[in-house]
This record gives structure tokens, sequence and C-alpha cells, in this order.
């Protein structure tokens, strides 16, 4: 690891001007950064992927490890919670059981204990090609994604190019769905970001980063809003391992029901086969106005496939996550699979 300077700041002020004053660096990947749980930073800095000069702890700012509100007023997590405190909050497993079941879903209880909300978002891709110090891939500064004619049978079969990572966060996709938005503070100030937006394709935004956050930037706080369909939804993820694993698909999917099952409206976001939480803007409006059936199901989850391009080894993703989509939207409108 390189040495770095360690600085704790006891305010989002302060610590947003230790980002902003820390030396520019020749590589985006030798800037200053925050650090939470270290789960993930530690990780890739023991790896020489990224080599702040500084690392700038949030873990001293007051009040930002708090989630408040309930089903009513939509809910404020704080960047500082935990993927554990949010798995055992009483009123987001009630009104917002998605979201406690993708915390529940990520890696090991020692994880969840240290790993936080802000954390699990903004961490970096797990494609090997990234993760292996000597492969200067694409998201590295270097000319090629190795994933795209390599060992890809983990990456993204939509949305990819130039390069096929997949985003990571369980959360993620389950904030997208649920409609939630990011407050973002940096040295200019503070701005609100639907999650929607935040996320970043390899093709539109900046190769080296996942999401719209500058390098003075960091996330405070998590708006999830009040929805009539917060109540039914539900997180389904599939791993390779039973043990800890990242998902080599998951749906994030949640219904507002009418009379009969019929759709109200329905909230569809797909994790592990795409570089950004994946929405399925044609199999929601699809379902719009139907009666919930095994029919209706499958050609819903054919559409949240549409347009799928698979790599070389990884075909399999399209079945796998299909059968999410239809066990998910099953499960959140109350039918037995
Ligand atoms: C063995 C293992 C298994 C895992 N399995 C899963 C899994 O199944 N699903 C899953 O979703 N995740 C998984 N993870 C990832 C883990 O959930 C994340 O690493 C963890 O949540 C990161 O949170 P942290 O607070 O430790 O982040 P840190 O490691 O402190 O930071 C991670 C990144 O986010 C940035 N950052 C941190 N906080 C903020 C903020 N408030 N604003 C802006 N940037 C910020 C840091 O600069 C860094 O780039 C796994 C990790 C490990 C080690």
């Amino acid at each position: 690891m390189k040495s770095f300077e360690w600085a704790s700041p006891s305010s989002v002020g302060e610590a947003v001007s230790l980002l902003k004053s820390a030396p520019v660096p020749k590589d985006v990947d030798d800037s200053a950064r925050p650090i939470a749980g270290g789960q993930d930073l530690l990780t890739t800095m023991k790896d020489y992927i990224t080599r702040p000069a500084r690392v700038v702890n949030l873990k001293g700012i007051r009040g930002l490890d708090r989630i408040e509100g309930d089903g009513k007023k939509g809910l404020r997590i704080g960047a500082l919670v935990t993927l554990a405190q949010l798995e055992e909050n009483a009123e987001v497993r009630r009104s917002f059981p998605a979201l406690a079941e993708a915390a529940h879903s990520v890696a090991t209880p020692q994880i969840r204990n240290l790993g936080t909300v802000g954390g699990n978002l903004c961490q970096r891709p797990r494609c090997w090609y990234y993760r292996l110090e000597e492969a200067v891939c694409l998201k590295k500064g270097g000319s090629e994604c190795f994933a795209a004619k390599g060992e890809n049978k983990y990456n993204a079969i939509l949305g990819g190019g130039p390069s096929y990572i997949v985003h990571p966060s369980d959360l993620a996709p389950v904030l997208v769905a649920l409609g939630a938005s990011a407050t973002v503070v940096g040295a200019d100030g503070k701005r609100t970001v639907p999650l929607e937006k935040f996320f970043t394709l390899p093709s539109v935004g900046n190769i080296r980063r996942e999401n719209v956050l500058a390098n003075d930037e960091i996330i405070t706080e998590i708006q999830v809003p009040p929805s009539a369909f917060a109540a039914r939804s539900t997180y389904l993820k599939f791993k390779e391992r039973d043990s800890l694993d990242f998902a080599l698909a998951s749906a994030a999917v949640a219904v507002e029901l009418g009379a009969n099952k019929t759709v109200r409206q329905a909230r569809i976001v797909l994790g592990g086969v795409a570089p950004i939480p994946w929405r399925a803007p044609k199999a929601e409006s699809y379902l719009a106005g139907k009666t919930l059936s095994a029919d209706a199901l499958a050609e819903a989850a054919r559409r949240a496939l549409e347009g799928a391009e698979p790599l070389a080894k990884n075909a399999y993703k399209i079945p796998l996550t299909q059968a999410l989509v239809r066990r998910a939207l099953a499960k959140a409108g109350g039918m037995s699979v």
C-alpha cells in the first residue's frame, strides 16, 4: 500500500474542503478519497488500484448515522448508516421490505456491521481484470476492456461497452426502484441527485468512474420518498455460492395493486447485469393495467431483458434474470410461484 495522509474531520464542510485541497494528482485514482467503513476502499488501496495521497475519514462526522421517517413520510437514511442497521430497522422492514432484503443479502454480518450505505453505493467494480493490479484495463486508464474477449462470465449483458463491468451494489437497484435520491455535498455546495441519474454508463460518463460524484463530493444522505408501491417491494438475488457472494443477477421489484390484483404501477430494476442498476421501463409499462398471471409475469420478464447482448460466456444471465423477475413480481404481488 502506498503511504497516505489520514484526515479526521468532524463536519461535512471540513471533509469536503479536505478533499478539495488535496494535491491534484496525475491520475484520477491517486485523488484524495473519503473513507467510511473501509470494506472496499482499503482493499483497492492494498492492491494499488486506488492510491490516494489523502484519506478523509467520514466516521467522525456526527448525525450521518441515522434512519428517520416511515412509510408515510418516506425515509432519510444517513450515508454512514450501516447495512446491519438498515436490515434490522423495523420501519424499513415493514414499509420498504426490498431495502431490508437487499441489505441482508450483502456479504457477511461482519461486513454489514462496518459497511455503510454511502460506501455500498460508491464501491468500485468487482470485474476480476479491474481487481488485478497487473491488468491495466480501460477502467484503470488502459486501452482495452479485457473482459470483452476474455473471461466474461460475470460481466454485463446490458448497457456494456466499451467497458463491461457490472455494478456490484445490492442496495442500488432497490433504491432506484423506490425512486430514491442522494444528497451530495461538495466544496461548492449541495445538490440532490435522483439515484436513477447518479450512476453512469461507461459509454456516457467518465469511464474511470461509476457515478456523477466529483472528487470533492460526498453523499451525506439518501431520501426514499413515500410511495404506493414501496410496501409491496422485494429484492431477489442469485449468487453462485450460498455463502457471501455478489449477485450474478438480481431483480428489485415494487408493485402497486388495485382490485383483483390489477397492477396500477410497477418498478423493475435489474442488478448484476449492467454497469448501472438497469431499469426495465418496457416491462413496467407492459404490466400497468394487467392482472397478475403467470403469462403476464413471463411476458414482463421477457421484455425486461429485451436488448440484452451477452458476451461469449454469459448468455446464461438472460434466462436467470428472467426467472428472478418473474419470481420477484410474483412475490411482490402475493402470488404463489
Ligand atoms: C468479501 C466481500 C463481499 C462483499 N459482498 C457484497 C455483496 O454481496 N453485495 C454488495 O452490495 N456489496 C458487497 N460487498 C461490498 C461491501 O458491501 C461494500 O464494500 C461496503 O458496503 C462498502 O461500504 P464502506 O462503508 O465500507 O465503504 P468504503 O470502503 O469506506 O468506501 C467505498 C467507496 O465509497 C467511497 N465512499 C464511502 N462513503 C462515501 C460517501 N458517503 N460519499 C461518497 N463516497 C463514499 C469511498 O471513497 C470508496 O471509493 C462485499 C465486500 C466484501 C469485502
